[in-house]
C-alpha cells in the first residue's frame, strides 16, 4: 500500500541559518552541495509539473522557493528567493540547481546555471543565466 507523501517545512530564517552553518564548515564546497541538492529537488518538480515553463514557475512558487519566476530564453528572473539573505556574493544555490535540472530535462543537454544578480548582494531581483556551453 502506498504511503501518503510526507514533507517537512523549513522557514526562511532556518534555511539561511543552516546554509550559513554549512558555509562556515565547508566554505565554497557547500555551494556545490546546495546546487546538487537543488537538482535532486527538481526531480519532483519535473515529475509532477513537467518541463513547460509556466507549470515549472507555478511549482517553484508553490514549493516556496520564490514568490515569482520569469523565464526569458536562457535568462531567469526570480523574485522573493527564499535563499536570499545578505552577502557580498550570490546565495541562491539550490535555485540554481533546480533551474539547471529543469533546463536539462527540457533540452536533453547538460547545462550549468549561474546566478548573475542576487537580492543578497543588493540587486533588485535574482537573475540566473542558463549556460549550455560550459560543460
Ligand atoms: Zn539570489
Amino acid at each position: 500500500m502506498e504511503q501518503p507523501e510526507r514533507a517537512v517545512r523549513l522557514r526562511k530564517d532556518e534555511i539561511v541559518e543552516v546554509k550559513n552553518l554549512f558555509e562556515t564548515v565547508m566554505t565554497f564546497a557547500s555551494h556545490g552541495m546546495f546546487y546538487r541538492s537543488g537538482r535532486v529537488m527538481a526531480d519532483k518538480i519535473v515529475k509532477t509539473a513537467g518541463t513547460e515553463l509556466g507549470r515549472v514557475r507555478d511549482a517553484i512558487i508553490k514549493e516556496g522557493w520564490a514568490t515569482d519566476v520569469d523565464f526569458d530564453g536562457d535568462v531567469v528572473t526570480v523574485t522573493g528567493s527564499i535563499e536570499a539573505s545578505s552577502s557580498d556574493a550570490p546565495t541562491c544555490h539550490v535555485l540554481r540547481g533546480i533551474l539547471a535540472k529543469v533546463f536539462e530535462e527540457r533540452t536533453g543537454k547538460d547545462v550549468y546555471c549561474h546566478e548573475r544578480k542576487c537580492v543578497s548582494k543588493g540587486d533588485e531581483h535574482c537573475v540566473f543565466v542558463i549556460d549550455t556551453e560550459v560543460l
